[in-house]
């Protein structure tokens, strides 16, 4: 048995979910035709107030079209330097939207600072690319990130003219932390992409929101990409049936990471923060000790997310994980400890 801890992307459609799927009503959702893709669709509109949405196949696809959309050609954005968009995406914003990331550091709560953001902004002039968009991220790194500072960051984005999009791949971790809505999560954003094959456990798929004419536009860009799918009401029908059942279990994976982060601390391992972040824990320890224990748990079928190098190792828990994985995961983490003193 294989205890994946690497990512909450590894979840599998339980069996009620592919009965879902199964008898799903399709269509052409080239056409706009299939009764499932649109359905999914109303229900993140009602959920985050925004007039339409998208459905894609992947989160990656989801920001490069919400980003391609806002800005022309020539145009930079405000991203994030630890940002997905950033970092993670393979710079298909400038490979295909022809666009410039202006790239800002990253505080460690995710937050960029305001102030350097205003540095991105520049008086016209020819030489310039100008900034016409900024994006944020919530889940950061697991990290809840505070709405007084996205209010705070969309007013100037107001005052400059300026779109807002979030990338809330993890958005539904970060509404049921915190017990605010959605609609209250997306409200100082122009767009917004959600992923329902993180922690809502669908097996494929992302939805892009934002204003009737903005994703009409959206729509071009996804089937130039080659997005636009044909029969993905299959897909949609996974994706309904998360919506509808997946997201206050969230709840059980951050209270699960909370008790791992404990049993941790009381092995003496160090962990960011000191705690875990909605259903994410960041071990840190040195490089060879790192390497050495990735090497032991994947020896005893336990899957970790470590990149091979640096001092900082990620676990990550999902519905696919119960209160036994983590107990096996411990007994074999006290029996490393006891192997390398
Ligand atoms: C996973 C993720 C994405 C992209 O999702 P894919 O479906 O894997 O392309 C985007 N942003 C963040 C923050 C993510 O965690």
């Amino acid at each position: 048995m294989l205890i994946d801890l690497r990512s909450d992307t590894v979840t599998k459609p339980c069996d009620n979910m592919r009965a879902a799927m199964a008898k799903a009503e399709i269509g052409d959702d080239v056409y706009g035709d299939d009764s499932s893709v649109n359905r999914l669709q109303e229900m993140i509109c009602e959920m985050t107030g925004k007039q339409a949405a998208l459905f894609m196949p992947s989160g990656t696809q989801a920001n490069l079209i919400a980003v391609m959309t806002h800005c022309k050609r020539g145009e930079s954005f405000v991203v994030g330097q630890s940002a997905h968009i950033f970092q993670y995406e393979a710079g298909g914003t400038a490979v295909l939207g022809g666009l410039l990331p202006y790239a800002i550091e990253n505080e460690s709560n995710g937050t960029i600072k305001l102030e350097k953001i205003k540095k991105s902004i520049k008086p016209k002039d020819i030489h310039f690319s100008p900034v016409s968009l900024i994006c944020l991220e919530n889940t950061f790194n697991g990290k809840v990130i505070d709405l007084d500072y996205q209010n705070e960051i969309a007013q100037f984005a107001g005052d400059k003219k300026l779109m807002m999009h979030l990338d809330g791949a993890r958005l539904f971790n970060a509404s049921v932390a915190t017990k605010q809505s959605i609609e209250a999560l997306t409200k100082p954003y122009d767009s917004v992409s959600i992923c329902l094959s993180k922690g809502l456990g669908a097996p494929v798929g992302s939805l892009l929101c934002g204003s009737n004419e903005y994703i009409e536009e959206a729509r071009h860009w996804r089937k130039m990409l080659g997005g636009g799918l044909r029969q993905s009401g299959i897909l949609a029908a996974a994706g309904i049936y998360a919506l509808e059942n997946n997201i206050e279990r969230l709840n059980d994976d951050h209270e699960l990471a909370e008790y791992l982060a404990a049993e941790l601390k009381n092995l003496g391992i160090k962990i960011k923060d000191n705690r875990a972040h909605t259903n994410m824990i960041f071990i840190e320890d040195k490089e060879e000790i790192l390497i050495n224990l990735n090497k032991w748990m994947k020896s005893k079928n336990i899957l970790l997310s470590y990149s091979g190098q640096g001092e900082s190792m990620r676990i990550v828990i999902h519905k696919d994980i119960i209160k036994d994985d983590i107990q096996i995961l411990l007994d074999n983490w006290k029996m490393f400890l006891n192997a390398n003193q």
